[in-house]
């Protein structure tokens, strides 16, 4: 679990920096003008203008900040940004290494910077000589998993104006990390579905808190894989799911602050026993939550931050 901590860099890469001019004929020495005073500015606040939060590697939600006013794409897709310049920006397990970044200033000045992500080594288990299992599921359950990962699916592509995510997160639960992001078991051959979510192994019944302010979108007491499932929205797509809870303290639609009691541990669905699987997404994308919390104390996280006692 060695990942590095939170690393703020301004990139100054090898972005080709050209100035656009728009918008009829009386603008372009204009738009020259205010690109050049923007340019100094920027320049001298950070370079180029825009700063990454977080470790640049797959499986990462990086926090950025831009110019007010700013727009960015990634890989020319639109990402939501805040009037005052922040967003998120999150990295799958097997994100493709070579990222663009394009930034068009307020005044049209579009910036391209190129992102080298790391690449991550999961934890892979090889199992051989498994019995081989063909057990065909009862038409009525495929159904009913088909339609809960639909409804998932469809919570995790929010795109709200919430802020939360930009306040930082702590720790949802108190515990030991029994389970990492990516990990992997191939049984003879066959690769399972990789783990997406860091799990903390904590008593039937302990405290699960809200990580970082936010609304929650789902709140499932019975969901036939993972149990007792909340998924709480931080904005911008950034969202945290919990699963195998044992209660909901929570109702669909309530907002939560940062240390607000959600839940409670438990081993709902299929779970082997009590933990906490914490998952963190950027919409569609599965990010590692160990990339934007704070730091382990040797596996284990840090003692629970301190609630108004609320519930
Ligand atoms: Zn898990």
């Amino acid at each position: 679990m060695a990942i590095p901590r939170k690393t703020r860099r301004s990139i100054d890469c090898d972005a080709t920096n050209q100035s656009r001019s728009v918008r009829g004929p009386s603008w372009p020495m204009l738009a020259r003008l205010l690109a050049t005073m923007l340019g100094a500015w920027a320049l001298s606040s950070s370079a180029l203008g825009l700063e990454l939060s977080g470790p640049q590697q797959q499986g990462a939600l990086l926090i950025g900040q831009v110019a007010p006013g700013s727009q960015v794409w990634l890989n020319e897709k639109a990402v939501r940004v805040t009037a005052a310049g922040q967003f998120a920006m999150g990295f799958g397990r097997e994100a493709e290494l070579e990222q663009r970044v394009r930034v068009q200033s307020p005044v049209g000045q579009t910036t391209v910077h190129n992102l080298t992500l790391s690449q991550r080594e999961y934890d892979i288990q090889r199992i051989e000589g498994v019995p081989s299992r063909t057990v065909t599921p009862p038409q009525e359950r495929t159904k009913r998993i088909r339609r809960e990962a639909g409804r998932v699916r469809e919570v995790r592509a929010t795109d709200s104006d919430l802020t939360g995510f930009l306040a930082g997160f702590v720790w949802p639960a108190e515990g030991r990390i029994s389970g990492v992001y990516g990990s992997q078991r191939v049984y003879n051959g066959h690769p399972g579905s990789p783990h997406y979510g860091v799990d903390i192994a904590a008593p039937r019944g302990a405290v699960v808190i809200a990580p970082a302010s936010g609304v929650v979108t789902l709140a499932e007491p019975n969901l036939f894989y993972s149990g007792g499932t909340l998924i709480i929205d931080h904005g911008h797509g950034v969202s945290s799911t919990f699963l195998h809870l044992d209660s909901l303290l929570v109702e669909p639609g309530q907002s939560v602050k940062q240390g607000d009691r959600i839940a409670r541990v438990g081993s709902t669905g299929r779970s082997t026993g009590p933990h906490l699987d914490w998952r963190m997404n950027w919409y569609g994308e599965r990010v590692d939550p160990v990339t934007i919390a704070p730091p382990l104390q040797e596996g284990h996280t840090p003692p629970l931050l301190k609630t108004d006692g609320r519930k």
